[in-house]
């Protein structure tokens, strides 16, 4: 449910303006870009409050592999993200650079989930790659 910026007023999905005082709704909620898209077919929740940055998402078939990308950013410290992903990706391998770029590699049976976070010019990006398909586990699975 969405409300108004303005006057708090409820709004309907997809409403362009506010029923109530007529002003404009933020695009987030019927944005059409493909990062919205592909932020759905991620697999995995998008940190809270990140943008995602236009024409950044990619989806590509090779084989058996199929490939979900998608870049975000966000204004809160490169920390918060990492703490976000850690609480869900428990037994993710994490990597921290002295420059605080965190490499977050996270995989089952079918999905491998690769997130880099990294600050840049006092934002903070976040690039989230999940690869899926049998090769992922190396062959093993047999379902
Ligand atoms: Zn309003």
């Amino acid at each position: 449910m969405a409300f108004c910026n303005a006057c708090g007023a409820t709004i309907e999905p997809g409403a362009k303006f506010c029923p109530k005082c007529g002003g404009a709704v933020p695009a987030a909620a019927a944005s059409t870009d493909n990062s919205d898209e592909a932020a759905r077919n991620l697999g995995i929740d998008v940190y809270p409050g990140a943008r995602a940055r236009k024409g950044s998402a990619a989806s590509v078939t090779m084989g058996s592999m199929h490939t979900v990308a998608a870049d975000f950013e966000t204004d809160d410290p490169p920390e918060r993200v990492a703490d976000f992903y850690k609480k869900r990706l428990p037994h993710a391998n994490i990597a921290v650079s002295d420059e605080k770029q965190y490499t977050i590699i996270s995989h089952d049976k079918k999905n491998m989930f690769t997130i880099n976070i990294e600050p840049q010019e006092g934002k903070t990006l976040i690039h989230i790659a999940n690869v899926s398909g049998n090769a992922v586990a190396g062959g093993e699975s047999t379902d």
